[in-house]
């Protein structure tokens, strides 16, 4: 490691956390000291081997390259690499991706890389994975605006799931394609090391770029607004419309109205077993049917009216459902009567206040919690339908009473 020392900015192995490295590395590096000009200075995070970086620095000599690498046996054979080849525009951090802002500069980085990030499955790791929300977020800070990140992997979930992150943190995807060796940019591409393997496994290879968007409006483009990354559908490439409006406009927002209250109470009940997106698409259907939520006159409804309602093609005809929402009208109105309105009955479990989760990621949503089995309960012994302890949890997002976005949000 020694020997590699005039390109080693520093090593972290025995930092954890970015407390402990911000304690650690006070200043933040000079990158016209550590290269002697003022060229644009570009990022790849867990170089390995260091083949990509190696090449693309030798590509470009009027751009420098930091890469990043955890590993101390991988990054000394990039560093010894470069030292060899003498190319003069790569440094080295062997450090964690997560402490990288305890040495970059905000708006520093005009390109990062990313290729073949391992891709961890499973929910616990999710946090883990170099695409995650916690990731960008990192990134978002250290690039500057307009600055990309490329993406190269051979995992479809991966990809996938990086592409509704990309776009639930302030970039805009471009560039997408599902196998790059058959593709317009196969031509530049630099085989890494992983890449070869997955090659000649014969495995097709994901890449796309993302950038990153302005967070103040400039010209008139779009401005970044981060966003809890279930309000998009990016695995199908394009954002359901109605889901984002949704997600910023009503989604854990306090509703006190009880005829709102009564309309989310029906809606969620319909949903199950089918996709919120789908509700959504539906519930202008569902208010000219049910005469606009009103609880007294659906409590009111007949035979007839459910027949009436069998008929109607844009709701969802489930006859069940259908009588559960009137059971549930009648048992609502009960409420009102006895508690004054059901905005007191319904704010009550919480003595009026919003459980906030303050959650890192979305990934860390529960399905249901104390509170809502606890709801769902008294719903079910006041003779409610369709209030299972999962449903009535996404209720209490519904209504405002339990706040789940995401930290991060921009509209929590
Ligand atoms: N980019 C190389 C390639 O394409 O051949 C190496 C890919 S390898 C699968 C992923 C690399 O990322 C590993 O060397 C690993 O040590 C590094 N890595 C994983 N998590 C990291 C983190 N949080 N910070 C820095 N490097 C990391």
């Amino acid at each position: 490691m020694e020997a590699c020392s005039s390109v080693l900015i520093a090593r972290g192995s025995p930092i954890k956390n970015l407390k402990e490295a911000a304690a650690t590395y006070r200043a933040l590096l000079d990158f016209h000291a550590l290269f002697g000009n003022d060229h644009p200075v570009e990022l790849e995070v867990g170089c390995g081997n260091g083949g990509f970086i190696f090449e693309q620095a030798k590509r470009h000599p009027m751009c420098n390259f930091i890469a990043v690498e955890l590993c101390s046996n991988v990054i000394l054979t990039a560093m010894e690499r470069i030292l060899r080849e003498g190319v003069p525009n790569v440094r080295f951090l062997n450090i964690p991706a997560e402490i990288l802002p305890c040495f970059l500069p905000e708006g520093s980085i005009s390109a990062l890389y990313l290729n073949f990030s391992t891709p961890l499955p499973g929910s616990t790791h999710a946090r883990q994975r170099l695409t995650s929300p916690r990731f960008l977020d990192i990134y978002s800070r250290l690039l500057c605006d307009g600055g990309k990140i490329y993406q190269k992997t051979d995992c479809g979930w991966f990809f996938d799931e990086s592409l509704e992150n990309y776009a639930a943190c302030g970039f805009r995807v471009e560039e997408v394609t599902r196998d790059l060796h058959h593709s317009a940019y196969a031509q530049e591409n630099i085989v890494t090391e992983y890449e070869a393997t997955f090659l000649a496994q014969g495995k097709p290879i994901y890449r796309c770029v993302a950038v990153k968007l302005p967070s103040v409006q400039g010209n008139g483009g779009p401005v970044a607004k981060k966003r809890c990354s279930f309000s998009f559908g990016a695995k199908e490439d394009k954002v359901s419309e109605k889901m984002l409006r949704y997600h910023d406009t009503r989604w854990c927002k306090p509703e006190h109205r009880d005829g709102e209250l009564f309309a989310m109470l029906v809606l969620e009940g319909m949903q199950a077993g089918v996709s919120w997106n789908l509700i959504l698409e539906k519930e202008e259907n569902f208010r000219r049917a049910f005469d606009g939520f009103d609880p007294a006159t659906v409590a009111a409804y007949g035979e007839e009216k459910i027949e009436a309602l069998m008929q109607e093609k844009g709701i969802i005809r489930n006859r069940k459902k259908i009588e559960a929402a009137i059971g549930n009208a009648r048992a609502f109105c009960k409420i009102q009567e006895e508690f004054g309105s059901f905005d007191a009955f319904i704010w009550s479990f919480t003595e009026g206040k919003t459980v906030d989760h303050h959650l890192a990621d979305i990934r860390e949503m529960p399905a249901k919690d104390a509170l809502s089995e606890r709801v769902s309960a008294v719903l079910r012994a006041r003779g409610f339908k369709f209030v299972g302890p999962t449903i009535v949890y996404s209720y209490l997002q519904g209504i405002g009473v339990i706040n789940d976005h995401w930290k991060q949000c921009d509209f929590r």
